[in-house]
Parts: C-alpha cells; structure tokens; sequence
C-alpha cells in the first residue's frame, strides 16, 4: 500500500492498523549527561500525544534517574536497552529488570542484534531475559534478525522463526500477549541501507503468520516494528504498511527532530 496522500488512503492505512504503532528511540551507548536530557527535554517538550501510536526512548542506564524525572506527566515511554535475566546475585556490572523497574520503565529490548552479536548473547540467554522482564512486569521487546548471507541462501524466514521458537519455548505463546516484537535486519542496523517496504512487509507478514498458527488473537494483538536505518524520509512508507506496527530506530533517533518526524509519520 502506497503511503496515506488523501482522505481515503488514511482510511485504509487506519483500518489495517488496529494495533496502536509504537515508535522506539535507541540512543544506544551515546549522550553525556547534558546531551541526554537536552535530547530528552526537546522530545518531551515537543512530541504530541496521540491515539494512534506511542512513543518510547530507550536510554543509557546511567540516565534513567534524570529522565524519569524529567518525564512526569508525560506520555513518553521509557525503555531499557537490556537486562541481566537474574533480579539480584553476583553478576558484576549488570542490571536486572528489578531494579530498572523503581525509574518508570516499561519495556526492554531484548536480543538486540549488537548484543547476539557482541556480548555472545544466544536465544537461550535471550530467552531467559525476555522471562525476567514479564517477571519484573516490563514488556519486552524480542528483537530478530538475519544476516545477508541467510538472507541470500534464502533463509531469512525460518532463522526468524527459530529465534522466536526459542522464546516461545521458553515462555509460552500467551506471553506475547504482553510483548512486541522488532525485525532488525542485520544488514539494514546502522548502515544507511533499508529493507523495502514490501520486503519487511513481506516478512512481518510471515511472522504474522507463523504466530497465527500457535495462537491466532496473540498473532492478530501482536505490535511487530521494523528496525534498520529507519530515518524520517522512509518512515511513512515503512509504516504504511499493514504488518508493520512501528519503527525501532537507533541513529536517527539521536536528533530529535529527525525521531520526531519518523512519530508524526506513524499518525
Ligand atoms: C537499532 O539500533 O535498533 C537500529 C535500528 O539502528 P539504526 O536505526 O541506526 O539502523
């Protein structure tokens, strides 16, 4: 579907949306002190609540004090950007979803791509801390993706579908009734290229599917957001697109005015 240009496309773009579009900040590992509630002061200041979609940051830990502060009485949603699966215990230099959840925040990314590939985060690892976050009463945030290389041994869908089976296993299917899940294409996060509307449309409608078949409410419920270079010029196709619930941003989410765009597009 082309984006909404006149009254009868904004219907359709409407009508296929019944589930509200969520739009993710992920500042990742950048902001002082200073630029993060500079960052965060603009967003609250400027962004206009709607109800047709939600807006979240996803922040350095160290600034969630500041920014949960700075956001009382605002509808802004605060993330974390991971969690250690224990809530207490010997784990030095980590953070559990129990002690994240004293600084109003809701959600956690969980699996991100950096993190799988970075910090040898597996689907087991990944698992457990999707666990810990429904634990801690934060909804969490599954973030899959594939490399180019499965992408062209045309393996995109079933390695998806093997890094949600894991959490599922895991969990349960009733417990994405309060989770979301973000597509991350790996070759598509931080590096300027996009998937095309149709190609994440095409895989969200997949993963649409494949949930359907254990749970067809969960799958119909379901927010599924797209991630990977995300910026405020290809925001309203990608978001137009009838499986695709919002956006997880990272780069263009460090200007405000560029986040802000890509939450206007969402409607
Ligand atoms: C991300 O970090 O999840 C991401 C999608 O980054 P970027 O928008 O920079 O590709």
């Amino acid at each position: 579907m082309r984006p909404f240009a006149h009254g009868t496309n904004r219907l359709l773009f409407l009508m296929n949306h019944s589930r509200k579009q969520l739009i993710v900040g992920n500042w990742k590992m950048n902001c002082s002190r200073s630029e993060a509630i500079r960052l965060a002061s603009h967003i609250i200041a400027t962004f206009n609540p709607s109800i047709n979609s939600e807006i979240m940051i996803c922040v350095p830990n160290i600034h969630f004090a500041d920014i949960s502060r700075l956001k009382t009485n605002s509808t802004l949603l605060l993330g974390a950007q991971n969690i250690h699966w224990h809530d207490d215990g010997a784990f030095t230099g980590e953070l559990s979803a129990k002690m994240l959840a004293d600084y109003q925040i809701s959600y956690t990314l969980v699996g991100h791509s950096e993190r799988r590939q970075m910090f040898d985060e597996n689907n087991q690892k990944v698992a457990l801390k999707f666990e810990a976050a429904l634990r801690n009463d934060m909804t969490p945030i599954l973030c899959i993706g594939e490399t180019l290389e499965q992408r062209e041994k045309g393996e995109t869908i079933s390695f998806l579908i093997s890094q949600c089976e894991a959490v599922v296993n895991k969990v349960g299917i009733k417990a994405f009734a309060n989770a979301c899940l973000a597509y991350e294409p790996i070759w598509a996060v931080g590096t300027g290229q996009t998937a095309t509307p149709e190609q994440a449309q095409q895989v969200h409608h997949a993963l649409r599917a494949w949930f359907a078949e254990q749970d067809k409410q969960i799958a119909e419920k379901l927010q599924i957001l797209y991630g990977g270079s995300m910026n405020a010029g290809n925001a309203k196709n990608l978001l137009a697109q009838a499986d695709i619930d919002g956006g997880l941003i990272g780069g263009a989410s460090l200007v405000a005015d560029d986040f802000l765009n890509i939450y206007s597009a969402a409607g």
